[in-house]
């Protein structure tokens, strides 16, 4: 069981302009990459690919949505997430009419929602791309029209929230973004207890933090705080994995076991003296965690 209050908690807060230039610069791109979505679907002829130009529009509209939110200072999930929801559905809209008016070689410029709805049945009815001999009509056509319009406003919608929650210094009112990765670390850090003892404020488990060489398995320190006041700091602790996959290369897998921890200058300071240590040699004395920074 975490102990919440130990973790950076986003604040939910934002401003009328923030919001509006969160959502300004969604619905631009959204305009903008919808209209190159429409003529990708409509010119490129192989369906495989446009598997990929389909998650490709909505990851890149909710990608563009989430850094808005992050210029605008948006440090609310829910909210994010539902403008994710509103620019995807205004993706669907805008993806449909650029195919039509791309299928129909510029001659169908069909804005009106009814209208678009009508062609999109007369389109069902007769077929409008085929799979070697199989042309899909009818429902299956609508399932797989179904399954575009999820992914589209899916992806939107989880990446449109995908940024909301980094941590945020409301002292200064901006994001903080100086991560330091410090390691590698031997994994033996990793115990039962090292979750709750940092919980407590218990710094001195951080001593069993012992510098390794590079290894397949090893505990990276990432450190983050906030240099306009430096009163925030944090700390994530991730247990790094790399496996050889089927094809013969490494891949880097993450375990994160505490994410954002709130700790204090002293302590990334002995991170980093433990990290800069070589391997083998015994930690020193960590400072007293009721020590201010
Ligand atoms: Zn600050």
């Amino acid at each position: 069981v975490h102990k919440d209050h130990r973790y950076f908690k986003p604040s939910g807060s934002f401003s009328p302009i923030g919001l509006a230039t969160a959502l300004g610069i969604g619905v631009v791109a959204t305009l903008v990459l919808g209209l190159v979505y429409g003529y990708a679907l409509a010119w490129i002829p192989f369906i495989y690919i446009n598997f990929f130009i389909v998650a490709g529009y909505g990851f890149g509209v909710g990608f563009i949505l989430a850094y808005a939110g992050k210029l605008g200072k948006i440090r609310h999930f829910g909210l994010m997430l539902g403008l994710g929801f509103l620019v995807g559905l205004l993706a669907e809209y805008v993806g449909w009419v650029a195919w039509l008016h791309a299928m129909s070689d510029q001659e169908l410029l069909i804005l009106d929602p009814g209208e678009l709805f009508r062609g999109i049945k007369l389109l069902a009815a007769s077929g409008v791309w085929s799979l070697s001999s199989w042309t899909p009509t009818g429902w299956a056509l609508y399932t797989v029209w179904g399954i575009e319009v999820l992914m589209v406003i899916g992806l939107a919608t989880v990446m449109g929230g995908s940024m909301a929650s980094e941590p945020f210094c409301e002292r200064c009112h901006r994001w903080v973004e100086n991560k330091d990765p410090q390691g590698p670390f031997s994994p033996e850090c990793i115990t039962q207890e090292l979750v709750s003892d940092l919980e407590d404020e218990k710094y001195e488990v951080l001593q069993s933090l012992a510098s390794c060489a590079p290894s397949d398995a090893y505990v990276e320190a990432e450190l983050n705080h906030c240099s306009g006041c430096s009163q925030l700091h944090l700390m994530t602790i991730n247990l790094v994995t790399i496996k050889i996959n089927d094809e013969g290369k490494p891949e880097k897998s993450e375990q994160q076991i505490v994410q954002n921890l709130l700790v204090t200058a002293n302590v990334h300071e002995s991170v980093k003296e433990l990290a800069a240590r070589p391997p083998g040699v015994v930690a020193p004395e960590l400072p007293d965690s009721e020590i201010p920074s």
